[in-house]
Order: C-alpha cells, then sequence, then structure tokens
C-alpha cells in the first residue's frame, strides 16, 4: 500500500512529484473497498456464522423458479428494493447469480433462440462497461456476439441492447438508442442505481433488471447478483444457465447476503437510528467527499476534466442531490491524445478509453478504491504538470 505524502519537491525536469512517485498506484479495477470503513466498525453486527452441517444441498426450493436461491435470499432482495424504492418488484420474477457477471451471460442465453441461423448483435451505447465486450468475446458463442455502439447499430437483424445505468465508465442515467427497425430486447444494467452513487428518482421496471452485492453495499467477494424478470420463461432459462454452469450459487454467499441485508433494512425500519450511521447515507457522503477532491485536484493542474451531473430529486434521501459515480471519467484536454500513458507516467494505472468504444483522451479511473491510493491520486493529479507528456 501506498501513503500519501502532503510535501513534494521538484524532480531535474522541473515537474513536482511526490517523494513516492516510484510506486505505481493502480485505479483500474472498481473494487468497492471505500466502504469497508463503515463494515469494519460494525463487523460483529453483520457477522454470519454458518454450522458444520449447514447448508449442505444443492436443493433450496423445488417450487421456485430459481430452485437453489433460498426464501431468505429472495425476501431480503424484495425487502432492500421496498427499503429503497429503486426497482418494482411486485411483478417480477428473482433469480440469484453468482455476482451479476455471471447473470449477464444468462440472460444473453435465455433471450438469444437456439435456433437463430446466426449469432444475435449484442449492443451498448459507447461509453461502455468494457466486460461486455470482453466477455462475449472470450465465449465466442454462437448465440451472440459483440456488434459495439449501440447509437450506431442500424442493421436490420434482431439485437440485445445492454442500458447500464448509472453507466460504467461515466455516470451518465442512459436511456435504450438503437433506433433500427429490427427487433430488439433489452438487458438493464442496474448496479449503480443506489443512494450513495444516484438520486433515486423512479422504481425501475424493465424486463430484465441485473443488480450487485458488489456495488450496493460492496460486498464484491460475496459474489452475488440478482436479476428482476419479468417473463417466466426467461427466468427459467436463466436459472438452466446457472444450473449448467455452477449448479447454483454458494448458499453460504447468500446466507451472509441475507444477513448484511436483513441488518441493514432493519437499521431503515428502527427509528432510533441516527441518520449519519445509515449505509447509504454514510456511503453517499463518501462518494461526495472524493468526488470533491477529485475535482479540486484536477482543477489545479488543468490537465483533465471530469463532466458535471445535473442535480434530481432523490426519492430515499428526500434531498435534491448530484449523481457520485463509482468512476471518474476523464477527459485529457488539449495535448493530452493519449490519457492513460500521460497517467503511466505518473504511475498510475487506469483503463483507457478504447476499452469503453471511446478515444484514447478519455479514461476510467476508479472512485472506489482504498483511502491511501485515492489520497495518493489527488496529490499526483494536483501536481501534474503537462510538460510530463
Ligand atoms: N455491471 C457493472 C456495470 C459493473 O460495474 C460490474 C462490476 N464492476 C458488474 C456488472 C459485475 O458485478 P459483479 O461483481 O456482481 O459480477
Amino acid at each position: 500500500m501506498v501513503v500519501a505524502k502532503d510535501s513534494y519537491s521538484p524532480d531535474s525536469n522541473g515537474i513536482i512529484l511526490s517523494p513516492i512517485t516510484n510506486s505505481i498506484i493502480n485505479l483500474d479495477q472498481g473494487d468497492p473497498v471505500v466502504f469497508e470503513p463503515y463494515w469494519k466498525k460494525r463487523s460483529d453486527e453483520y457477522a454470519t456464522v454458518i454450522k458444520g452441517n449447514d447448508l449442505m444441498s444443492y436443493m433450496s426450493n423445488p417450487s421456485d423458479v430459481c430452485w437453489f436461491m433460498l426464501p431468505e435470499t429472495k425476501d431480503a432482495i424484495k425487502r432492500i428494493h421496498s427499503v429503497v424504492g429503486n426497482a418494482e418488484i411486485e411483478d417480477k420474477h428473482i433469480v440469484v447469480g453468482t455476482g451479476s457477471s455471471q447473470l449477464f451471460l444468462a440472460a444473453l442465453f435465455a433471450l438469444c433462440p437456439s435456433d437463430s441461423p446466426q449469432p444475435i448483435n449484442v449492443v451498448a451505447q459507447a461509453p461502455y462497461y468494457s466486460e461486455y465486450q470482453d466477455q462475449i468475446r472470450f465465449l465466442s458463442s454462437r448465440l451472440f456476439q459483440w456488434d459495439g455502439d449501440a447509437a450506431l447499430y442500424d442493421k436490420n437483424e434482431p439485437y440485445i441492447e445492454l442500458v447500464c445505468s448509472p453507466n460504467n465508465p461515466d455516470g451518465v442515467i442512459q436511456e435504450p438508442v438503437v433506433k433500427s427497425e429490427a427487433k430488439g430486447k433489452l438487458i438493464h444494467d442496474l448496479a449503480y442505481y443506489w443512494p450513495q452513487y444516484t438520486p433515486i428518482t423512479h422504481k425501475a421496471d424493465h424486463d430484465i433488471m441485473l443488480f450487485t452485492f458488489s456495488k450496493s453495499t460492496g460486498h464484491a467477494g460475496s459474489r452475488i447478483g440478482w436479476a428482476l424478470v419479468k417473463d417466466v420463461e426467461v427466468a427459467t432459462k436463466m436459472t438452466r444457465f446457472l444450473q449448467l454452469s455452477s449448479i447454483g450459487v454458494a448458499k453460504d454467499s447468500q446466507t451472509r447476503f441475507v444477513k448484511i441485508i436483513g441488518a441493514l433494512c432493519d437499521s431503515y425500519n428502527n427509528f432510533g437510528s441516527a441518520e449519519s450511521e445509515l449505509f447509504f447515507q454514510y456511503g453517499k457522503r463518501r462518494m461526495r467527499e472524493r468526488w470533491e477532491k477529485l475535482r479540486a485536484a484536477i482543477e489545479q493542474s488543468k490537465i483533465f476534466t471530469a463532466a458535471n451531473y445535473p442535480k434530481a430529486f432523490c426519492n430515499f434521501t428526500n434531498e435534491s442531490s448530484e449523481t457520485y459515480p463509482g468512476f471518474a471519467w476523464l477527459k485529457g484536454e488539449e495535448g493530452i491524445e493519449d490519457a492513460k500513458s500521460y497517467l503511466r507516467k505518473l504511475n498510475i494505472l487506469v483503463r483507457e478509453g478504447n476499452r469503453f468504444g471511446a478515444g484514447q483522451n478519455h479514461v476510467r479511473v476508479t472512485m472506489l478504491g482504498p483511502d491511501d491510493v485515492f489520497n495518493e491520486l489527488l496529490a499526483r493529479l494536483s501536481n501534474a504538470k503537462r510538460d510530463v507528456v
């Protein structure tokens, strides 16, 4: 781990660098450890105990579409959505997955007819979450194929459009954009539609909506995701995919999910809880502080810019507020054509624009990492000079 320092001195080129400038800091991945201090403070309250003879069967509930989902998991999912008000759950089938990454593939599998003469085109508006393209290309399925930017799709062939909202990497609230006359289906990835990142303006209500424990509370290591699905046949096919790929989802992880989500919902239902002690309020405060510091740092060096987000009223927190995305989508100012290489010279690792279908003058920087790495990023960005190029 690196440690931020307060004082900096110019190097032989006159460039002001931090004393630990030779250590590489990695802001490429979106590992959500920013919320760890909250859970650390309450580690016993949210602890899960699993006995030696617990949870041994594959089976959870044979009468549910998703037969490996614990009934308690289903209740926890319904409860968190009714507490937060971010998704309509009434008419939905729920499928639990090993992270929403697995459910993404399950949804593609479920939406593609097995007798299609050619693979179905899958598109997402650029800049799109880089893993969509990577996962699809890696699989080389004969059912579906990656076809790039949804805004450019004009083929008269069936397609699936991925709508990520708020969007990874740029935090923008997204709507479907394909204009083609052809038959299209939608998958909504709502991984970041939680109050710490964005105002909750409505209950999302789409055919397939993906959510994840990783970004809702930060428990990425438990690998739990869930899908809210309108059509029972789609939910059944998704379950079939999960059965064939992993015979369900670890009940140990489901149990931890149930414990954490249950206690989190209790804290909102308990009128004695101080607002500052509540998770989403804490998370939003953390994200806001980070965003304010990042904006100050890039303003100081004038090498990068980040978009501003419109304010909206959040039905959950009952206040008007900005969006504080999980990633900063930075644009290099004039002369910074290759933003990743520029930052690489400052020993900062980020993900480059073309992985998201955008230009190389853009990079994605995580806002979710550990404090020491984030603070070091701020120090390096605010001291950065154009002549590093
Ligand atoms: N969708 C988006 C937009 C994400 O950013 C991520 C995680 N980076 C995922 C899905 C996958 O999350 P999980 O950990 O649940 O597989």
